[in-house]
C-alpha cells in the first residue's frame, strides 16, 4: 500500500466524481505530484466541487474532463466572486465547516432535548459568522481566515 495523505485522496475522489471517469494507477500517481492538485487539496470539499463545476468540459458518453490547473484557477475565482461560506445555525454559538458536522447535529439534538428552538442550519458567508460572534467548531475546526 502506498501511503497517500487522506487529503490527497479526497482530491481525487471529487475528481472522479467530478468526471465521471476511472483512473489507472499511473495516472494517479501523475495526479498526486501535480502541484495544482496538491494546492486544491488545501481547500474544503464543497468550494472544490464548485469550482470543478464551472469548468469541467463535457465530452462523448457522459464523462467529463477536467484540468487540475483550470480547477485550481476557477477555485481562486469563485473567493474573489461570493466567498467562501461556512454553516451556523441562529441559536448556536460556533460555525461549521460542514453541514454534516456531527457536533452541529450534536447541538441542534440537544437543543431540541432542553426544549429550546432549533433552526435550520444557514450557509453565510465565512466573514459574516465571525463578524456575528460565531467561533469555529472544534471537531469540523474551519479556518477562522476568509477564504483567499
Ligand atoms: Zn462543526
Amino acid at each position: 500500500m502506498r501511503a497517500i495523505p487522506e487529503r490527497l485522496l479526497s482530491v481525487l475522489s471529487d475528481y472522479l466524481e467530478l468526471t465521471k471517469t476511472n483512473m489507472s494507477s499511473e495516472d494517479q500517481d501523475a495526479f498526486f505530484k501535480n502541484e495544482a492538485v496538491g494546492r486544491l487539496s488545501m481547500h474544503p470539499r464543497h468550494i472544490r466541487i464548485r469550482a470543478g463545476l464551472r469548468v469541467r468540459k463535457e465530452s462523448d458518453g457522459g464523462v467529463f474532463s477536467l484540468l487540475p490547473a483550470e480547477w485550481i484557477d476557477s477555485l481562486y475565482d469563485l473567493s474573489i466572486g461570493d466567498g467562501d461560506r461556512v454553516w451556523v445555525t441562529r441559536g448556536g454559538f460556533r460555525f461549521h465547516e460542514t453541514r454534516d458536522c456531527k457536533a452541529l447535529a450534536d447541538g441542534q439534538s440537544k437543543a431540541n432535548a432542553e426544549g429550546k428552538d432549533t433552526y435550520n442550519p444557514q450557509f453565510i458567508k465565512r466573514d459574516e459568522a465571525i463578524r456575528y460572534g460565531k467561533r469555529p467548531c472544534q471537531v469540523c475546526k474551519p479556518s477562522t481566515k476568509a477564504f483567499q
